[in-house]
This record gives C-alpha cells, structure tokens and sequence, in this order.
C-alpha cells in the first residue's frame, strides 16, 4: 500500500539558531507541524553585535539532544513513528551544520530510519507551505541574516536563482548598521524601533546599490560604508539623529529590495505567461517582519499583478519545521541520503546560475549558496 503520510524530525543549527521539529505531510498535500521548538542565541552573541561561529556551533552541540527530546515529547511520539530523520546539511557555519547533520545520522543509524540531507535554503524556499496550500510555481524572496536570494521554485530540486547578494546579506546590512550607532544585536528590530520615531530621514542621503546593474543581484557593503560615514560626520550624535540614520538606512534597503523584486517579477511573468494574476510573491527570512520592508512589497506586488505571502514569523526565520517538510517532500519522492552525506558551508541550490555568475558570494572555494 502507498504511504498516506510522512512524519519527519528535522533538525536546524546552521547559523545561530538551534530548532527541532516534527512535521507530518499528507498525500493530500496537507501539512501538519506537530511539535517545532527554537533556541535562540541572541544573548550570546550580542556582546560581540554579530554571531560569532565558534560560539555557536558550542551552543549547538550542546542544545541539539535537548531540543530532540523536547519534541518527541511534545508530539508524544517514539522514534518508531517517524519515517525519516532530516537535518541541515548546509550551506552554513560549518560548525554549526555539523551538530544537526551528526546528531540526525546518530538517530538515523540508531533507530534504522532513512537520512534526509536538506539544503536550508530548500527550506525557506517551502517555508510558506508550512501554514498556507501555495501552489508552485511562486517567487521568493529570501531576506535573512545570512542570505538575500531572489528564487523562482518550481518544485522540490528544480529551483532557479535570479539574483543574490554580492556581499552582505540583508539582515547583515541592519545588523551592521545597529553596530555602527551602538543599538544592540540583533540589529534589524532595533533599527526598525528607532525608525519609527524619525522626523527628516530624508537629510541623509545614502547611495542607490547597483544603480547601474540590470540584473536581480543585491549589494549591501557600500551602504554599511555610506551609514558608517554618515554617523561618523554627526558630533555626540542626539536620539533623533540616531532614528533618522535608522529610517534613512531602512528606507534605502527597501527600496533596493523592491527594485531587484521588480525586476524578478517581470522575469516570473515572462517565464509563466499563462498563470492567472495575482501571482504568487513570497517572502522569507528574518528581515521579511520589517514592516517598512512589507508595506514596500505590498504596493509593488499590488502595481505588478502579484500578492504578497509571508510566513508566519516563527516561519519566518530560521527554523526545522521547514527543514523536516522539505525532508518528508524528499522522502515522498523516495529521495534519501547515505550516512556519508557532508555537512557543506557552500552548498548553492541552483549549481547553474551559481557557476554561471560566480561574481555572486564567491570565494576561492566557490560560490556559498
Ligand atoms: P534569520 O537569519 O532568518 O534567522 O533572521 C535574522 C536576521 O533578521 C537578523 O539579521 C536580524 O537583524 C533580521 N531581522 C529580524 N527582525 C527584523 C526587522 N524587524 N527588521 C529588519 N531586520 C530584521
Ligand atoms: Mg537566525
């Protein structure tokens, strides 16, 4: 008989954020989270106002069994339930992948169930479809602490990129910018914060990001110089200096963020004339709980035929609800992984346009994601 469902505990420890979960995907399509937990490390990285890699592939280590047990026992299950054990693979901080993927081989081995080798950015890329039926194809947007992606998905393993960051990613842009004016880790809510209380953002006036380049690539390191620059000229820099800064760099974010998206969306169009509008625009990723970032995306999905879907915040970020879907995705499709599977730091979905356009977070080593 034809398995009617799939039940998967998934794992997450790729960046700062170590998450357990427990999902069941129907034949139907129907999509169940019956347990999803998150340990957050903010706290320790926030003396240094970035996530510092060896911090967290510790805290990772020692968290990960924890966090296992605490979801069997929420979804009241024994490993005997379970159809596959799924985790992380990469791309990531290589320590930290290696504590999901290593303590989900020990489970695979232990208890005779198939590994799942996810890509994280598989993922976010179903994220959506944790709390809502959204059918493919759709573009993504991806905007987080450590990606900003535009993403048109197709299906499971047929993913295309048309665009990513050449440098820092989004959530590394408002993290940044909070080091610079002294706001706490993590950056982006406490930008968004103090945004709201500005009065003249426009007397800053940040620089266009790629203004000449016509692809779906994002840069943000000149904008990190251009705010450093502007705090640096400020002399005892006054709260309502601070909340101008703030929107300034939040404004020139967004609206970078929208103009690539636009360019995305009329390449989606192209690629799928015969879809019925409103298109599909998800967006995911921490910095997609920016307000001033939504509303942006809202009128430019609303002027270009598109409707603008964000997951749920705990969705939203880094979590394994989105890993152990894309796991039982996998395992619908008879696609496991052998217990040999590598723990990757570079590990881009779309090897293509990757290699095609290696200008994009490029290193000696190839392209990260
Ligand atoms: P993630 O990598 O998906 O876990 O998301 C974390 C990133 O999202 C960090 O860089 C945060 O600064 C950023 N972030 C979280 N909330 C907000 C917000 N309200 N506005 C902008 N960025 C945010
Ligand atoms: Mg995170």
């Amino acid at each position: 008989m034809e398995a009617v469902s799939w039940t998967v505990l998934g794992l997450e420890s790729s960046c700062d954020d170590t998450a357990a979960a427990i999902v069941r995907l129907y034949a139907t399509g129907k999509v169940e989270v019956l347990a999803n937990a998150v340990q957050s490390q903010n706290a320790a990285h926030a003396p240094f106002g970035g996530v510092v890699p060896e911090i967290a592939a510790r805290a990772h280590a020692e968290r990960m069994d924890g966090l296992v047990a605490q979801v069997m026992e929420a979804a009241d299950l024994r490993f005997d339930a379970l159809d596959a054990i799924a985790a992380t693979a990469g791309p990531g901080l290589i320590g930290g992948v290696m504590a999901a993927l290593m303590t989900a081989k020990g489970l695979a081995l232990g208890t005779g169930k198939p590994l799942i080798a996810v890509n994280h950015l598989e993922g976010h890329a179903l994220s959506a479809r944790l709390s809502a039926p959204v059918a493919f194809p759709y573009l993504l947007l991806l905007v987080s602490g450590g990606h900003t992606q535009l993403l048109i998905v197709e299906d499971i393993g047929q993913i295309t990129r048309l665009g990513s960051t050449l440098d820092d990613a989004a959530g590394e842009a408002f993290d940044k910018t909070a080091k610079i004016m002294g706001l706490g880790f993590p950056g982006g809510p406490a930008v968004e914060r103090l945004a709201r209380q500005a009065s003249a953002p426009e007397r800053f006036t940040l620089p266009v990001m790629l203004a000449k380049d016509k692809s779906c690539d994002f840069s943000f390191a000149g904008l990190k110089t251009a705010v450093k620059r502007a705090y640096d000229a400020l002399e005892n820099p006054s709260d309502a200096d601070k909340a101008d800064l703030a929107a300034a760099t939040q404004n020139a974010i967004a609206r970078h963020l929208a103009q690539r998206t636009a360019r995305a969306m009329a390449i989606f169009k192209d690629r799928f004339p015969n879809l019925t509008e409103p298109l599909p625009l998800i967006v995911a990723g921490g910095v997609a709980a920016n307000s001033a970032i939504r509303t942006r995306l809202t009128d430019l999905a609303r002027e270009e035929g598109f409707t603008l879907i964000a997951p749920p915040h705990e969705y939203c970020t880094d979590n394994a609800a989105m890993i152990a879907l894309a796991g039982a995705e996998r395992l619908k499709r008879g696609l496991t992984d052998p217990l040999t599977a590598p723990a990757r730091a570079r590990w881009p979905l779309d090897e293509a346009a990757a290699l095609a356009t290696p200008k994009t977070g490029a290193g000696r080593k190839g392209p990260k994601a």
